[in-house]
């Protein structure tokens, strides 16, 4: 199943969404997840279909942590210069960066270079922690969307760690939708454009460290909850962002998640 979040007549709401005939469009109501009990479900009233495109998107998340990985395909590991890693990079990314589909992305006058990372992202389903080597980590997996690791280059060289440069407000553009209708491990392509150009163009066939060697990597050190969000990474291809541009993170089988870039 596909699922969004999204702003209706009395609300955010969480809903289905159907390809029909190649058109993604939201359909049913659905009770909100359980990591959001702010969400009154309006389930008893009746929607009219309505094409994704045209609806107001909210983040299709409410993370407790975003919890993200450095590094995990060998050519973007070399495009920046750095060795490939003997054990995946963690690094957070704050909740409150988190934006939605077609909200715009704002450059901070205190960065010179906003660069753009397409990545295929987990959601986690239930709360896990130590997941042990014989343990289906697919019971965990509630889904997979679309992140866009926002990421000031310039500012994660000088500050030395990455909270401030991962972290600005809008640097976490999230969506469109949640499905639980693909298998990364199978292969899944990851591209972005800039402008209709396309810069980046992975499978995640390529991941250094697969999903389930993250999940273990990750829940040997922290608990993770319903709604965590665990970008896996970017391909080679990062470039940075102008005003005026428009950046598009296409995931096979997910959709695109495709916002507008401001300066301010
Ligand atoms: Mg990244």
């Amino acid at each position: 199943m596909k699922y969004c979040r999204f702003q209706s007549d009395f609300g955010p709401q969480y809903a289905e969404v159907a390809d029909r005939n190649g058109t993604l469009w939201i359909e049913r109501l659905l009770p909100p997840p359980e990591e959001d009990p702010w969400t009154k479900y309006s389930g008893e009233a009746q929607i009219d279909p309505i094409p994704l495109e045209t609806a107001t998107l909210l983040p299709p998340v409410i993370p407790s942590k975003i919890v993200c990985i450095g590094r995990n395909y060998r050519e973007h590991a070399a495009e920046l210069g750095n060795e490939v890693p003997k054990e995946p990079l963690l690094f957070l990314k704050a909740p409150s960066s988190l934006i939605a589909h077609k909200q715009p992305i704002h450059i901070p006058p205190i960065s010179q270079r906003v660069d753009f990372e397409g990545e295929l992202a987990i959601v986690i389903g239930k709360r896990c922690s130590k997941i042990g080597p014989d343990e289906d980590v697919r019971q965990h997996i509630r889904g997979y969307t679309v992140v866009n690791d926002v990421t000031a280059r310039d500012l994660q060289k000088t500050d030395g760690q990455w909270s401030r440069a991962k972290g600005f407000d809008t640097f976490c553009p999230t969506g469109p939708v949640i499905t639980d209708e693909i298998d990364p491990d199978s292969g899944i392509q990851v591209q972005t454009r800039l402008n209709g150009q396309l810069k980046q163009d992975g499978n995640t066939r390529d991941l250094i460290f697969t999903i389930p060697f993250l999940l273990r990597h990750i829940t040997a050190a922290m608990t993770l909850f319903p709604g965590d969000l665990i970008p896996t990474g970017t391909p080679a291809g990062v470039a940075p962002m102008q005003s005026g541009d428009t950046v598009e993170v296409t995931v096979e089988g997910i959709g695109t998640l495709s916002n507008p870039v401001i300066v301010g």
